[in-house]
């Protein structure tokens, strides 16, 4: 994935073909990107989507347009055969049915077919919904193929990546293992050590597995235990990573210092600014302790790396054609932040999106339960009690949220749901248990099912389901009289409650 500005003279490598895809601005924009035009003569086969598509008639005759009407969602494409004499240009549809579904977002048009191009597809909207040159292996398509909705959009890809462009498609998981693993020996040589910092999480696991296996020991994991962690998270991720994974962990218990810093702050990006920071100071100070002690290792080599689980989507991120973006999440820059220690940054799922992450890790034989876990959060649950976070509260958040997923698990739903958890809410409501008024908090259940973490929308649990979650925490949750169920999507509302 390249940023569009790329010098076509400068590419380090001679691609197998090209896919321009969409973006938000217009090609007829004074400031809008384009291509170098000498992409166009690569003698390569080109394929745009959307705005790449109008990039392409851009290039050829500036035939765009905004249109009337923009269109976003659904759309019928009629597929358009041609004469055998012509059938290089059916190509990117071919073994494909007349009709099919795709999914448009598209505000601007084509004005008119560019010249040597022939329309290969269309909807009622989009007189070119597909184009193809009729002398190079230029296509363009106005729908989105990459997205879930447009079902038959792999198949275009793939017509377009092995049978247009003839690409290989030989990338296996196992390959890509014993690659990175040699990669990683090569990298960091004989005697450098690397560090970094754990969570439990899939991601990070992942990472520090594939440094166990490249580096052995001279891999140092830390898991610095915030106190808002799941309960017996700590002691269940120290019993994963060491016992079943071999990784050389070290166990900080932070709790005390993060709890007491987190007192009498309900500000949700203050607890998010002492979390972030506490736990920089922690990680720094073990670093130094762990650079000390591995001089004297037999290696006695320097910790001289950062490991961190950097994923494709925060690269994709940071080659955008205006520069990294401001917005990429700030811990994933915990390296810049060890102050005097000059790490490198070592980046080792950087290629993989999350699903071949999983993959790698079921690979690497981590435990399928974690593979599958849910994203949990840097702040952990401190962002889940709304207000004040103290032991009281972590206490009746964790208990609350073990029993939500124990049932989540139980009921089989646990991979279908992508993300779940117990928030309490700071307010008080009124209860009768045992003849008895109390006065007590509330929990409220959030469960949302999304692809991409950017849109979500809540789980629809069955009424049976939900009562035996809310009946079980009333009842074993000392403090909480109430249960509430979440219902609002994203957007308007965040994943998580702070
Ligand atoms: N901005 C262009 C349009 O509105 C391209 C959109 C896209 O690439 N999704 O048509």
């Amino acid at each position: 994935m390249l940023p569009c500005t790329q010098k076509i003279a400068e590419l380090p490598f001679k691609p197998k073909g090209v896919i321009l895809s969409g973006g938000p601005y217009s090609v007829y924009e004074a400031n809008a990107p384009h291509v170098d035009p000498a992409l166009f003569e690569l003698g390569v086969p080109i394929l745009g989507i959307c705005y790449g598509l109008q990039e392409l008639a851009w290039h050829h005759g500036k035939n765009v347009l905004a249109g009337e009407k923009h269109e976003y969602g659904h759309a019928y494409l009629t597929i358009e055969r041609h004469s055998e004499s012509e059938e290089h240009i059916d190509r990117l549809f071919k073994g494909m049915e007349k009709e099919m579904e795709v999914w448009m977002s598209h505000g601007d048009k084509l004005s008119k077919l560019p010249d040597n191009f022939h329309p290969i597809a269309s909807t009622s909207n989009a007189p070119f919904a597909g184009i193809a040159s009729t002398s190079k292996p230029y296509f363009g398509i106005q729908f989105h193929p990459e997205v879930t909705h447009t079902p038959k959009g792999k198949q275009v890809i793939s017509n377009f990546a092995i049978e247009i462009c003839k690409a290989r498609p030989d990338w296996t998981m196992e390959k890509f293992v014993d690659k990175e693993i040699e990669r990683i020996r090569v990298m960091v040589g004989k005697k450098g050590q690397v560090i970094g910092a754990v969570s439990g999480g899939v991601d990070s696991t992942v990472a520090a597995k594939l440094m166990q296996e490249a580096i052995g020991d001279r891999f140092h994991a830390v898991l610095v235990d915030n106190g808002v962690m799941r309960l017996d998270e700590a002691r269940t991720v120290k019993e994963t990573l060491t016992q079943h994974l071999g990784i050389n962990l070290t166990v900080i218990d932070a709790s005390d210092l993060f709890l007491g810093r987190l007192k009498g702050i309900s500000d949700p990006e203050k607890k998010r600014k002492i979390i972030g920071n506490t736990f920089i100071e922690v990680f720094q100070n073990q670093a130094k302790e762990i650079a000390k002690a591995a001089a004297n290792t037999p290696q006695a080599g320097d910790i001289e790396w950062l490991l961190q689980g950097t994923l494709y989507p925060d690269v994709i991120e940071s080659v955008s054609f205006k520069g990294p973006s401001a917005t990429i999440k700030t811990h994933h820059n915990v390296g810049g932040l060890l102050e005097g220690m000059h790490l490198k940054l070592i980046e080792p799922l950087r290629e993989l999106f999350k699903d071949e992450v999983r993959a790698l890790g079921t690979n690497l034989g981590i435990p399928e339960d974690l593979v599958w876990r849910h994203p949990f959060p840097g702040p952990g649950i401190a962002i889940r009690i709304l207000g004040e976070v103290t032991p009281e509260q972590v206490r009746i958040a964790r208990e609350a949220d073990k029993i939500f997923i124990d049932e989540i698990q139980a009921a089989g739903l646990y991979r279908k749901i992508s993300q779940a958890f117990a928030a309490l809410l700071p307010v008080k409501a009124v209860g009768v248990m045992g003849d008895k008024r109390v006065h007590d908090q509330v929990i409220a259940l959030r469960a949302v099912e999304t692809i991409d973490f950017m849109t979500a929308d809540w789980y629809p649990f069955d009424g049976q389901f939900l009562k035996r979650v809310s009946r079980r925490i009333v009842n074993e949750v000392n403090g909480v009289v109430r249960v509430l169920y979440d219902v609002t999507s994203k957007p308007p509302g965040t994943i998580e409650m702070e």
